[in-house]
């Protein structure tokens, strides 16, 4: 899920004054968007669409409805609005990411942020790779040759290239296809059937070329490559490819931190449209709208109504909201056998004086993919944009999959321990810089299907859940695929369905 950080290309786009953008409650808003202390007051009971969650997704699709001159009410179960989008921010005002940190160039997520005017902070695809041993410093400034010939000998190369052009004939194949709202060709439905494992296998490459394959994939979707159907491999590794279009894609941090987007599209909202602190626990369906019970601060039940409902929760999240009628066992299924993979993050804060531990030739060679139980490492200060001179430093480490699963039910010392211990071996001499560490530990951080369930996000079932069940849509990144790229796909998608039905929502 992350670059190398060195010599970003700081590609300023103008800032967005952002207003006081926090939601609304059953309370009324201090004067400094703060929270209230005023009186309590009456929520909004009836919206033409109410939106269940108020991540990326939610946010998206109220923010898309009100441009198209469509109400919407957005309800959400947490006191913060941004779901898995949330910015930290340490004592001495240095932030860093509690969950998802970047946003690929051809995600609709980065037109998204454009369209925001927020500042963001432009990174090459690739990063510096530690494998089986060695570490294999980032090089070549987004130069495709430059950076292989950095980890990789003559015939390696080659094996990659090929298996690249591969690669990337599936994934236009799937782009043709799939995404333009096709049937797969034969080729490819097959290509659900093996394992992403089993498919680089077959070609028997290079060991450090499948290494590489492994090591690039396994921490975007938080799970090992021989659980995944190898078309959802593929479609992952489209990030990294060498296209027509450039050797891997771009991506973005916003600067400052990425609660910046979520405050941005709650800012473009009317504070009447957001209820906080609102559990959705049961949405019924009669023939004329649906019906929302919603459990306001864990002790006091209301009923909301609307013409149309869209549900943005994670699957996992699904069954513990009622609905009547029932979903159909087809959806059920869906839900049921779409599992999450795991992350855990763990920012250290590391004195300024072992910078130099990670640079070489004066320059930090971070961010870094291992294979090792530190996961990735990545410098916050290099993709937040935060001034670091003398400050203690915040590395982040990304532990996914087996390494997240490993620490998953320790005490978290036991996680900074293991942690530490890891890093150190990478930069040995680091631990003694560590002044402290803070931890978040995600069982179900994002969506996979697994292979051994029979599925994939590209067959049937898939596509069953991301259509609507009457007056109740299913969106999120979690119908979609592994990142905020899904997110903001099922929200344009959604959004512009019930833009068609506009006459419905009267
Ligand atoms: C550690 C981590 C790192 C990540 N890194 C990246 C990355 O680098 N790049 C990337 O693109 N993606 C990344 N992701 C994924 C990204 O965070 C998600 O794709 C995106 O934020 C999902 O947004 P969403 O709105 O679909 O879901 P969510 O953000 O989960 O929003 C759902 C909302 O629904 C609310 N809710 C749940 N149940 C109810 C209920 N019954 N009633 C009312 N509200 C309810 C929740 O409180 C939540 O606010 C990462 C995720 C994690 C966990």
């Amino acid at each position: 899920m992350m670059k190398r950080s060195l010599g970003l290309s700081y590609l300023l786009v103008a800032m967005l004054a952002l207003q006081g953008c926090a939601g609304w409650n059953l309370e009324k808003r201090g004067e400094n968007g703060g929270a209230a202390q005023a009186a309590a007051v009456e929520a909004r009971k009836d919206a033409p669409v109410v939106i269940v969650g108020a991540g990326l997704t939610g946010l998206t699709i109220a923010y898309e409805l009100k441009k198209a001159g469509i109400d919407s009410l957005i309800i959400e179960a947490s006191p913060r609005i941004g779901g898995r989008i949330q910015t930290v921010t340490f004592a001495d005002g240095v932030t860093a990411e509690a969950h998802m940190e970047e946003y690929f160039a051809r995600s609709p997520a980065v037109a998204l942020l454009k369209e925001l005017d927020l500042p963001v902070i432009e990174d090459v695809a690739h990063s510096t790779v530690r494998l089986e041993g060695k570490i294999y410093p980032y090089q070549g400034e987004g130069d495709r040759d430059q950076y292989l010939a950095g980890i990789f000998n003559a015939e390696e190369r080659a094996a990659f290239l090929k298996w690249n052009e591969k690669a990337w004939g599936i994934y236009s194949k799937l782009h043709a296809s799939h995404y333009e709202g096709k049937p797969l060709p034969p080729e490819l439905a097959e290509l659900m059937r093996i394992s992403f494992a089993e498919f680089i296998s077959r070609d028997k490459l290079p060991h450090k070329v499948s290494e590489w394959i492994r090591a690039t994939v396994e921490p975007e979707m938080a799970i090992e490559w021989d659980k995944i159907a190898a078309l959802d491999g593929i479609d992952e590794m489209r990030l990294f490819l060498d296209t027509p279009e450039g050797f891997g894609e771009k991506n973005y941090h916003v600067r400052g931190g990425n609660t910046r987007f979520t405050e941005a599209l709650t800012a473009r909202l009317k504070p009447d449209q957001m209820m906080t602190q609102a559990r959705v626990t049961a949405i019924d369906q009669t023939a004329t709208g649906v019906k929302l019970r919603v459990l306001v601060k864990e002790r006091e039940y209301i009923e909301v109504t609307g013409r149309m409902a869209v549900v943005t929760v994670p699957v996992n999240h699904i069954g513990r909201i009622q609905f009547s009628p029932a979903l159909t066992p087809e959806k059920w299924k869906a839900i049921n056998t779409t599992k999450m993979g795991s992350y855990i993050k763990v920012h250290f804060r590391v004195a300024p004086e072992a910078a130099p531990l990670w640079s070489q030739n004066g320059e930090s060679i971070l961010t870094m993919l291992s294979d090792t139980q530190a996961g990735s490492v990545y410098d916050v200060s290099d993709l937040q944009g935060s001034s670091m001179a003398g400050r203690d430093q915040v590395l982040t480490l990304l532990l996914h999959a087996r390494f997240a699963r490993d620490l998953m039910n320790q005490p978290l010392d036991e996680v900074r321990e293991k942690s530490a211990e890891a890093l150190d071996k990478l930069f040995p001499g680091v631990r003694k810089h560590i002044k402290y560490s803070e931890i978040f530990v995600y069982p179900q951080a994002v969506a996979y299907w697994p292979l051994e369930l029979g599925r994939s996000r590209f067959d049937a079932l898939a596509d069953d859940l991301r259509s609507p069940q009457g007056r109740i849509y299913f969106g999120g990144d979690t119908t979609v695929d592994s990142h905020s790229e899904g997110a903001v796909v099922s929200a344009l998608n959604i959004s512009r369905h019930l833009i068609e039905r506009k006459a419905e929502l009267k």
